[in-house]
């Protein structure tokens, strides 16, 4: 099979020989260590995904992400030393994928780049169904199984479950759920806020996950939102 390509952008010359090492084998790797030079090069290589470190000596981070998703929608996963969870939802609201916070564990980095080549492989948003591990979203006939049995949802649960899995792998802020759940109803329905976002996932959480004080399936991002993750993506493949 053909490498992935990927493009990082950071400054720290020791990130650039920590992704270089660890990338080498499985990927094709450029490095850029400026914004301006990053968008150069990805227009140049055009590689499949972006690693961007925000804190950039020359443009922001965040001006790359708007940027690149004003011609494309490859996957972005944003490197970040602030731990704020702020910066983390502005940046997923801009079109960021996924994000890591330095000092990230290789374990973790890998983890990601995991989800993200499946991602790359799936083209979720043409299919017309879903289907990880337990899970199967039918999008033509608007069912839903796990484990082989439907599940009941109601018209909300399931904008939500769609959307998420349209999305899989990638972290979905709480303004954007609720700007999907907002787009679908007339202006005198729009009370959809944080508080009824929280119930109704719980309930979809209730319907789908085996275990519900564990989640496997709707992952939650603290303070910053939601992710459906894959059923095996901790595994090696
Ligand atoms: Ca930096």
């Amino acid at each position: 099979m053909e490498k992935c390509k990927c493009l990082l952008i950071e400054d720290d010359p020791t990130i650039q020989s920590l992704f270089a090492l660890l990338l080498k084998d499985e990927y094709v790797l450029e490095i850029s260590a400026t914004g301006q030079a990053g968008l150069k090069m990805d227009l140049i290589k055009n590689p499949d995904f972006i690693i961007l470190d925000l804190g950039l000596p020359d443009i922001d981070g965040m001006q790359v992400i708007a940027e690149v998703r004003k011609y494309s929608q490859k996957p972005i996963i944003v490197v970040t030393a602030r731990d704020e969870d702020q910066e983390k939802v502005t940046a997923l609201d801009l079109g960021a994928d996924d994000y890591l916070t330095k000092p990230f564990s290789i374990e973790e980095m890998l983890a990601r780049l995991r989800v993200i080549k499946r991602r790359l492989k799936s083209n979720l948003l043409n299919g017309t169904s879903f289907t990880d591990g337990r899970l199967r979203i039918s999008y033509e006939s608007c069912q839903v199984t796990v484990d082989d049995k439907e599940v009941h949802l109601t018209p909300t649960e399931y904008r939500l479950l769609v959307y998420l899995s349209r999305n899989a792998g990638k972290v979905i802020t709480y303004k954007m759920l609720l700007s999907e759940l907002r787009s679908g109803v007339t202006p005198e329905l729009m009370d959809y806020d944080m508080g009824s976002l929280r119930v109704y996932m719980a309930s979809l959480r209730k319907k789908i996950e085996p275990n519900i004080s564990k989640p496997s399936y709707i992952i939650t991002h603290l303070g910053i939102g939601y992710r459906l993750a894959y059923h095996d993506e901790n595994d090696n493949d």
